[in-house]
């Protein structure tokens, strides 16, 4: 945090949005969010129907609008912002859907998380032991590799020694609020050990010449949950054509941290990465999570303020792209085949359609699948009630919301449900699970699926 000069009040930043601690959360907000950004809201209602907490509830407080005008009630002191303030703040799922509804382009994402960083920031607003626990956490291991794959480790253990199948038997996990009880089921196995440990640092463009030389952005929680992915991400890269390398230095995104209110850590992390892939000299940094590449895509905004970092963060920004776009766009074509008929559908993130603007790649690489039939869900632009902790923090609206989903998913008769995004799929497991039919849906990542149905030729490690 900057420091407070002698002679005033300190300096008001990204880093430091309050300028002096001890105001309340009415200053916070005063010094945090954008005026001009408040302004622009012409109050129009365009974005009403997008938004699925309004759509949920039909409470103007849950809107887009409704929010916007208690965020301007409290910057202009009409509203001392209380518990119901909070708690508005709270139950928005980020998801954006009001930016692409928006005429006055209205950039309703960083009106939340100024406001969130002033709630997180005020003093006695937060409190207990869920924040301390939240902090260490996205604080003390989601930044550190190392730390990450120890958990990944831990889990890995608690999965294969038969510890999980003790906790549930022992009826231990009723211990546990229901819905987190449910999510251990649906985690899938830790691998503990990450893409490098598998593939190595550096992968050879398939066929000759590389069509570019790209950076996999890996992500935290994607490492080690969901290392299968990220190594099929890096396979079918280089069998498209591309050279592909994996900078070792790269450390979690900051989506969490920036959608929690806490944009200074979330910065730093940006740093980071942007340093390890400018040295790894890459034309594409590639994001195989919607949630992760949202917030990548958004280093230049996050980072403009900062005369150090403000050119290489536009640097950055300029590549990141989710990896079904790059296949299509820039990649040797290649051949996909499902060795019997399935029908598939496919669920947005929210974060690559209305941030990555991203929607359109994945579809037509899964429709180009040969024995796949592809059924469109209806409001597949919809959130699916994920959106990073949500689902674990609002346990009631992220429900509903996916009830909804699942309603639309089972209408399509679809065998496997597809998405872009880590916590999307665990969501999308959690709704087939809850309202679906195990035996005969599954939810897989989009390059799970493609590369189980590619068509190789040699791929080269190092
Ligand atoms: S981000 Fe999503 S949930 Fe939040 S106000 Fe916008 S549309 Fe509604
Ligand atoms: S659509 Fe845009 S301008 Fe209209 S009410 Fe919503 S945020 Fe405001």
């Amino acid at each position: 945090m900057a420091g407070r000069p002698a002679d005033g009040p300190a300096k008001k930043s990204r880093d430091n949005p309050a300028g002096n601690p001890a105001n309340g959360l009415a200053a916070k907000l005063k010094l945090s969010l954008d005026e001009d950004q408040l302004m622009n809201c012409m109050r129009c209602g365009f974005c009403l129907p997008a938004c699925p907490t309004y759509r949920e509830t039909g409470v103007e407080a849950e809107s887009p609008r409704g929010r916007i005008a208690l965020m301007k009630a409290a910057f202009d002191g009409v509203m001392e912002p209380a518990a119901g303030f909070i708690e508005q703040m709270d139950h928005c799922l980020g998801c954006r859907a009001c930016e692409t509804a928006c005429p006055a382009d209205v950039k309703y994402g960083r009106l939340l998380e100024q406001a969130r960083d002033a709630i997180e920031d005020a003093p006695g607003v937060r409190s207990g032991w869920a924040r301390v626990l939240r902090r260490a956490v996205f604080r003390g291991v989601f930044p550190h590799p190392r730390r990450m794959r120890l958990l990944g480790g831990a889990l890995k253990l608690y999965r294969r020694s038969g510890l999980a199948r003790l906790a549930r038997a022992s009826g231990a996990l009723k211990l546990l609020p229901p819905h987190l009880a449910e999510m251990e089921r649906i985690l899938p196995d830790a691998a503990g050990d990450g893409v490098v440990a598998r593939v190595g640092p550096r992968l050879a463009a398939a066929g000759g010449e590389p069509v570019a030389k790209v950076g996999l952005f890996r992500g935290c929680i994607m490492d080690i949950l969901f290392t299968d992915t990220n190594v099929r991400t890096a396979e079918l890269l280089a069998e498209a054509g591309f050279e592909v390398v994996i900078p070792d230095a790269q450390v979690c995104c900051g989506a969490l941290h920036a959608h929690g209110g806490d944009t200074a850590a979330a910065r730093e992390l940006a740093r980071r990465n942007i340093r390890a892939f400018r040295e790894a000299g890459v034309d594409h940094v590639v994001s195989n999570a919607g949630g992760c590449g949202a917030l990548l895509v958004e280093y230049g905004h996050l980072l403009e303020d900062d005369p150090e970092w403000a050119d290489d963060a536009a640097w950055f920004a300029a590549r990141v792209i989710d990896v079904a776009e790059l296949l299509l766009r820039r990649g040797r074509p290649l051949a996909f085949a499902s060795p019997e008929p399935v029908r598939v559908t496919y669920q947005d993130s929210c974060h690559l359609r209305n941030v990555m603007k991203s929607s359109g790649a994945p579809r037509a690489l899964i429709a180009g699948v040969e024995g796949a039939d592809y059924c469109e869900m209806k409001e597949a632009d919809r959130c699916c009630g994920s959106a990073g902790i949500y689902n674990i923090t609002q346990p009631e609206m992220s429900g509903a919301i996916l009830e909804s989903k699942m309603e639309h998913a089972n209408a399509t008769g679809a065998d496997i449900i597809l998405t872009s995004n880590p916590g999307c799929l665990l969501q999308m497991k959690l709704g087939v699970a809850r309202h679906g039919d195990p035996s005969r849906t599954d939810a897989m990542h989009v390059v799970d699926f493609l590369h189980e149905r590619l068509r190789r030729s040699n791929v080269k490690h190092s």
